[in-house]
């Protein structure tokens, strides 16, 4: 992992060791307070990693979800990545569609500003949101604060985890496991700040959604034909809307 100012970090020893209670919660307010999450200018970053998802291409086999959780030895009901499915509509009218899910690597990354010991940041080299587990206490302060619900403390290591765009197989020129499974090329990996890229061609010539933009978070996982419908979202017709999500929540977030 690649090193960055020490001037917000804390060993995990020495963090409880200051006293983790009350520093917790004044570096919280400290750190909201401060907005200092903000990630660099694009120009300032050297690659900005994104995800185009062709949710036209979807089928729903899950083949992402299998080989992320393979690669990473993902504790049992936990994901770093999951497909929801949308099923929506009334007889004859019906639809079924998928909607993968990973971290979107967010240009304001809610979880960053909350972290207290500065475990978590927005990698300034190529945009990719990492976690420290040296320095991470496990506080869970991101996990409430991803609007994506893209986090979880790992029960094995005890600090946080989520998707890191495979990293370690990125820096080998390797594509991320789950864009390498993906039967039908749906999850498509690439460095927005190369105009040849795959990723900045389909963004130019293609309608794009994100989810939840209302958030502010400016993620850099982006949908072509996703269906995004809720089952929170009003329906005067009385359509009828199921979405299948995580095995933790019910309910999307
Ligand atoms: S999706 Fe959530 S965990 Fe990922 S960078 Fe955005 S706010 Fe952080
Ligand atoms: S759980 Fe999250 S907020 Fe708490 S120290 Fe670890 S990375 Fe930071
Ligand atoms: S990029 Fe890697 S860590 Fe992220 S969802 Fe895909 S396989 Fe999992």
């Amino acid at each position: 992992m690649d090193e960055r100012p020490d001037k917000n970090r804390l060993s995990r020893r020495g963090f409880l060791a200051a006293g983790a209670g009350a520093t917790v919660a004044s570096g919280l307010a400290a750190t909201v307070a401060s907005g200092s999450a903000e990630a660099p200018s694009d120009a300032a970053q050297r690659k900005k990693y994104a995800v185009v998802i062709d949710a036209r291409r979807c089928y729903g086999v899950h083949a992402c979800t299998v080989a992320c959780k393979a690669e990473y030895k993902v504790p049992l009901g936990e994901n770093r990545s999951w497909v929801e499915e949308v099923e929506k509509g009334n007889y004859p009218d019906v639809s079924r569609s998928f909607l993968p899910r990973l971290c979107n690597h967010c240009n304001k990354p809610s979880c960053v500003s909350v972290c207290p010991t500065g475990a978590t940041w927005k990698r300034d080299e190529d945009g990719i949101v990492v976690i420290d587990k040296d320095i991470c206490i496990g506080c869970k302060y991101c996990v409430q604060a991803c609007p994506y619900d893209m986090r979880f403390v790992n029960e094995d290591t005890g600090t946080a985890d989520k998707c890191d765009f495979c990293i370690h197989r990125v820096s080998q020129g390797l594509q991320p496991a789950c864009v390498e499974a993906c039967p039908s090329r749906a999850r498509i990996f690439g460095d927005l700040n190369d105009p040849d890229s795959e990723v900045s061609k389909l963004i130019a010539k293609n309608p794009l959604t994100v989810l939840r933009p209302e958030k502010g978070t400016k993620p850099n996982v982006y949908y072509i034909g996703a269906d995004h419908t809720d089952e929170r979202d009003p329906r005067p017709d009385g359509m009828y809307v199921d979405v299948k999500t995580n095995r933790r929540y019910k309910e999307r977030r």
